[in-house]
């Protein structure tokens, strides 16, 4: 049996890819909206490709504000984009 690998939407390009190769965007129960690297932080969470493109396009479309049900200020946006270049980028 091959290894069953959980698959998750990004909330960007709506593509379905494995859990690994996505990031997870949390709204922890105190409403603070941050990556969440690890996968592991409690509360509503959404998944985005380490790619600053799908999280524009996630915020765009409002995918990700209805994803965590709750609203993605610039700022807040502005922050997961630099965290996601962090990701990304820290090859
Ligand atoms: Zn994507």
């Amino acid at each position: 049996m091959p290894k069953k690998i959980p698959l998750r939407q990004c909330v960007g390009c709506r593509e379905h890819k494995e859990k690994t190769q996505l990031v997870r965007v949390v709204r922890s129960p105190e409403g603070e909206i941050a990556l969440d690297p690890r996968g592991k932080a409690p509360g509503r969470g959404a998944y985005l490709c380490p790619d600053p493109q799908c999280l524009k396009r996630a915020v765009k479309s409002r995918a990700l504000e209805r994803a965590l049900s709750a609203p993605v200020p610039d700022e807040v946006m502005e922050t997961l984009a630099a965290q996601l270049e962090e990701v990304s980028g820290g090859g």
